[in-house]
């Protein structure tokens, strides 16, 4: 199993982790922000052209409605004094047509409804009565009007666009009529369609019955919208715009205006779709422009997530491996830049100073006997062993208080503790500073000397016990020691068996009747 310590993200991924959210969540703001509100702008704006556009057709439709109308007028008047000429008729109707080009055809009707004169003359019409409703609109309005649309004798999908024809005494002759073919060419969608538009809006244009009169697809000419807002809002004489769904059920931005002559609604709209689509490529567009500066952003957030975690990083590291002797000038390395990563490297070094210092210390306590502060056994072997790792030679000197336990008995433990002490002192006062001084046991002693032959050892152990001797201790008074002696080459299988030898001469001095030395000799007992 992995260890969870190693499962940990480090502080640089978290920095860089940190950041590219918060970078993430800007962005996506940012870009949603600017979508949602280029978005409103776009619609508002499409639909407020399409008003505009609409608005600019219905006048120019209305205008030509006018300007037809008074053509009418003008061949009515001149017709009023000629309507008993065929002639006259064929001619006028003729020019009408031909002059102008606004009628797919021009017919005069007598005022009993029958087609008196015709152009083009190969409709064949000519005598026909009119008898639908529709096409009696005219007849019987007896002034201008522009009819709804209806199919004519000779079989033609129309309006027509009438004015009256009265006699000079103001007698109903009939009326003189301009048809617009709606399933043709025709001067209305040569006027409308002159704007069609590349991006996906249209026009269309409905008349007062909802009927569809205009539209580029040829085949919806003649349809009848229900359900259509603008067509509704339109036919009620309102101009506007409006997001709405059409009788097709596509979502569209239209703009709508009433042609007032003729009672007809122009509708110019573009599907919403279409609109959005542009703004979407553009969103595109941005997102992808700021790939490069985004990139910059993350590489500069990751060199300085790695300049800000490197020294926590390195912290954490030389922490992790405490065992390393090093690890203390490896911390003092560490270029701490910043207050945190400061103190922390000063509280490490100021643990690890004291961790050092106490370990030492209890290491030092560990070795030595805490009332002479000589070395205790422990510490004594581990000199040993140092002898022999090394296999240095050495002398030792072996001592015991004599007759200590009388001083106890008399004195108490208290004093004899003290007694101790000073013959350790005295030691320590005599000893050089390579010379290895213990508390072997209660009041006996270990010195070890270095390089020393026996005979100079013997020198030095009869001056400390003569020095011992002389001193005076109170409330004891003077008292002796008896000393051991013998000395190893330095061959490590020895060293311990020397210690041994040390104390046989000592007990051979206690034999000899104490304060005395004794070097050990081969008469008395060995180990081997
Ligand atoms: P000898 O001359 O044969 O050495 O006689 P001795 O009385 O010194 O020898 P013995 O070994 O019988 O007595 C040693 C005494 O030292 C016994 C013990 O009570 C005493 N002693 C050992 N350690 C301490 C200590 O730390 N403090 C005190 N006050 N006495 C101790
Ligand atoms: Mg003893
Ligand atoms: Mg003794």
């Amino acid at each position: 199993m992995v260890p969870s310590s190693t499962l940990k993200v480090d502080l640089r991924k978290l920095i860089l982790l940190l950041t590219i959210v918060s970078v993430l969540i800007t962005l996506t703001n940012t870009l949603y922000s600017i979508y949602k509100v280029q978005r409103d702008l776009l619609i508002n704006k499409t639909m407020e052209s399409n008003q505009v556009y609409a608005r600019k057709m219905a006048e120019t439709t209305d205008t030509f409605i006018e300007s037809a109308q008074e053509q009418l007028a003008f061949s009515a008047q001149r017709l009023g004094a000629y309507m008993a000429d065929e002639s006259q008729l064929m001619a006028e109707t003729d020019r009408l047509r031909r002059q102008t080009k606004t009628f797919n055809s021009v017919v005069v009707i007598n005022a009993e409804g029958t087609i008196v004169a015709v152009s083009p003359e190969t409709l064949q019409v000519k005598g026909v009565r009119l008898t639908s409703e529709n096409s009696m609109q005219s007849l019987q309005a007896k002034r201008p009007l522009v009819t709804d649309p209806f199919i004519s004798p000779a079989g033609n999908y129309l309006i027509s666009i009438s004015h009256p024809i009265f006699s000079a005494q103001g007698k109903y002759l009939g009326y003189i009529s301009g048809s617009i073919y709606l399933e043709k060419k025709n001067i209305l969608s040569d006027i409308l369609g002159k704007h069609s538009y590349q991006d996906g809006s249209y026009l269309y244009v409905v008349d007062r019955n909802k009927t569809l009169i205009y539209h580029p697809d040829p085949s919806r000419i003649g349809q009848v919208i229900e359900n259509n807002n603008a067509i509704n809002y339109v036919l009620s004489g309102n101009q506007g715009s409006m997001n709405m769904v059409n009788s097709l059920g596509i979502d569209m931005l239209a703009g709508f205006s009433p042609v007032e002559q003729t009672g007809w609604g122009v509708v110019a709209q573009r599907p919403k779709i279409k609109t959005l689509s542009e703004l979407n490529e553009q969103m595109v567009a941005v997102f992808v422009t700021t790939i490069p500066v985004g990139l910059l952003t993350l590489a500069g957030i990751w060199i300085s997530a790695a300049f800000i975690s490197r020294p926590l990083w390195q912290l954490a590291r030389e922490v992790k491996t405490l065992e390393h002797d090093d690890t203390v000038e490896q911390i003092q390395r560490i270029r701490s830049w910043y207050f945190e990563t400061a103190q922390l490297k000063a509280a490490i070094t100021k643990c690890l100073g004291m961790m050092t210092s106490k370990i030492s210390q209890l290491d030092t306590d560990s070795h030595t006997d805490p009332m002479t502060c000589l070395l205790n056994r422990r510490g004594m072997l581990k000199a040993l062993d140092a002898f022999s790792d090394t296999r240095q030679g050495f002398s030792v000197i072996a001592i015991d208080i004599d007759r200590f336990k009388q001083v106890n008995d008399t004195y108490g433990h208290d004093v004899g503790d003290r007694v101790i002490v000073t013959v350790a002192d005295l030691m320590q006062a005599h000893a050089r500073t390579e010379d290895i001084l213990c508390r072997s046991g209660g009041e006996e002693f270990l010195i070890f000397l270095t390089d020393t032959s026996l005979e100079h050892t013997f020198d030095i152990a009869e001056r400390l016990r003569e020095t011992i001797s002389a001193h005076d201790i109170s409330p004891v008074g003077k008292i002796t020691v008896s000393i051991g002696l013998a000395h190893c080459s330095g061959d490590p299988d020895h060293v311990h068996e020397t210690i041994k030898q040390a104390d046989y001469a000592l007990y051979e001095a206690k034999s000899n009747g104490r304060n005395c030395t004794v070097r050990y000799n081969e008469k008395l007992p060995t180990e081997s």
